[in-house]
């Protein structure tokens, strides 16, 4: 029988459709990814091509090249250009399109992926995250900011070149606002932070996780959305990842390269969508959130039922899911 779940994170309930769900093994893609080539002399984000995206915000140098570049997107969907100008017209409420809108260049080399970068290069990438997420949200104006990756076509990215992005929004996004609402009732209850409790409560279960370390719990959630969603769970309570350590930075670094590669080997290299959830560094030490990275490989589409309800159909069993990602040897 079918069994509908709630994430207590996120208030969703999920539907975990036994009665379809596939073995963990069906979900692999054999799909014909073109062969990318290790440079591409017309990519903007190859070396040689730097005068074709907006002035470089920073970069990490290697030799008389780099390792990794940031700059503004040429394509924003915010800008700081624009004043950040507030209009309410009767019931319409409008706000000039200001914010930030950056591209992180992973790696100079076209067709490298993060499940391949050595663990060192994953980590002064997780550094350059800091540092923007850090910088942005000093910017004036800036309410919420969001770091993402979309790798592949089928999670939203038209240029391969490895890069991920990070936008400064003027607003806090509802989502944002529901998980910090759900952390204080929680708090409210038992003075305790929801997502520590959780995390415990997963460790002690132990059937979805994947990967447990010093400072980070890799694990398919309880009531994961859909096949193979993933989270990486920081162990030390803390709202933002603006105060992840050295240390950590390491720990995650290897989290991150491992459950991607698993993927890249078990599930023959699916597209996904990573994202960094995480509390404004002012919340540093608030108990209502606790910042963890969402990783959600593109292996089903949601349809009518997700867009109408809200709530999502998850055709694989998490337990299921999480053994075989364990058993992925990589
Ligand atoms: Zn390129
Ligand atoms: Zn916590």
């Amino acid at each position: 029988m079918s069994e509908l779940r709630l994430n207590l994170i996120t208030r969703e309930w999920v539907v975990i459709a036994t009665e379809r769900a596939k073995r963990p093994e069906e979900f692999r893609k054999i799909k014909n990814k073109k062969n990318l080539p290790e440079y591409l002399d017309t990519c903007p984000f190859c070396p040689g091509n730097e005068q074709r995206t907006p002035d470089e915000i920073m970069r990490i140098p290697y030799g008389d090249s780099w390792k990794i570049r940031v700059t503004p997107n040429k394509f924003a969907a915010l800008s700081p250009e624009v004043k950040r100008e507030r209009k309410n017209e009767g019931r319409r409420h409008i706000i000039t399109g200001f914010g930030k809108h950056e591209i992180i260049i992973e790696s100079p080399i076209h067709n490298m992926s993060i499940a391949g970068m050595p663990v060192d290069d994953i980590a002064a990438l997780i550094r350059t995250y800091r540092e923007r997420f850090d910088a942005i949200y000093q910017e004036p104006g800036i309410e919420h900011v969001i770091i993402f990756k979309n790798y592949g076509e089928g999670a939203g990215t038209s240029l391969l070149h490895p890069h991920s992005q990070i936008i400064g929004t003027p607003v806090t996004p509802l989502q944002v606002r529901h998980r910090i609402e759900e952390g204080m009732r929680y708090f409210d209850n038992t003075g305790g932070c929801l997502m520590c409790s959780c995390l415990n409560d997963e460790i002690s279960d132990g059937r979805r996780i994947v990967l447990d370390t010093e400072h980070f719990v890799t694990f398919v959630p309880f009531a994961a959305l859909s096949p193979f969603h993933t989270w990486i769970f920081p162990k030390r309570h803390c709202a933002t990842f603006s105060s992840i350590t050295e240390e950590e930075v390491k720990d995650l670094a290897y989290h991150l390269k491992t459950i991607l590669l698993k993927f890249y080997d078990g599930l023959e290299d699916p597209d996904f969508n990573y994202i960094i959830r995480s509390e404004n560094p002012k919340e540093c030490a608030s108990e209502y959130f606790h910042w963890y990275i969402s990783i959600v490989p593109r292996l089903t589409q949601t349809a009518g039922f997700e867009l109408g309800s809200g709530m999502y159909i998850n055709t694989s069993i998490p337990e299921e899911s999480a053994e075989f990602l364990r058993k992925t040897k990589v």
